[in-house]
């Protein structure tokens, strides 16, 4: 759904389709260069990285493979909760892996940093993390994001696979949700 269709549900575009997918080249063109030679496997987590995972896997002109993971760390509302659970783990052994997180967001950044930290000890060679957005002034524990797409305000933002209550993951750009919508 593009932004004149989502109506007044959103206040502010923070990133257009456009700009995305230019924005995926260019972290395309960085993990190309760093893997270079290298093994690469992409976890994405479920539900809210699909859009990123899907246009960034397909701007990355070489072979990698995907698996995923689903995790909650909110429940229904805005907040973080610090409470990680998995809900989908991956289908396959990562021992010796070189494995790239493939996140949507990072706010607190405590859901990053105990996955990093999962994955790590299940015997990965290396876990890096590429994410969508961040909001570096809500950040609670530091986690070491290797690729940004953006950096944003504290603001509660959806679309591009971010939801509110599960709606507006299908937006094809990413906008602050009008706070009317959830105030
Ligand atoms: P963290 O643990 O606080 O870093 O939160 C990470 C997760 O919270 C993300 O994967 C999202 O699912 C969710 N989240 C955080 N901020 C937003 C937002 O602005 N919009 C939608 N979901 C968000």
């Amino acid at each position: 759904m593009d932004l004149a269709t989502s109506g007044s549900d959103i206040e502010k575009v923070i990133a257009t389709h456009e700009e995305i997918l230019a924005r995926l080249q260019e972290l395309a063109r960085k993990v190309e260069a760093d893997y270079k030679d290298r093994d690469l496997l992409l976890i994405g987590v479920l539900k809210g990285a699909v859009m990123t995972m899907a246009d960034f896997s397909r701007a990355l002109q070489r072979h990698v493979e995907m698996d995923w993971m689903a995790v909650s760390s909110y429940g229904s509302g805005t907040k973080s909760s610090g409470v990680v659970r998995i809900l989908k783990d991956l289908d396959r052994d990562i021992t010796g892996r070189e494995v790239l997180i493939i996140e949507d967001i990072v706010d607190t950044g405590l859901t990053l940093s105990w996955l990093k930290s999962n994955l790590e000890s299940r015997g990965a060679k290396s876990v890096e993390i590429l994410t969508m957005l961040r909001k570096p002034e809500a950040a609670k524990v530091e986690v070491e994001v290797k690729y940004v797409g953006f950096d944003i305000p504290i603001e509660f933002v959806v679309g591009y696979g971010l939801d509110f209550n599960e709606k507006y993951r299908n937006l094809d750009f990413i906008g602050v949700l009008a706070k009317h919508m959830y105030a």
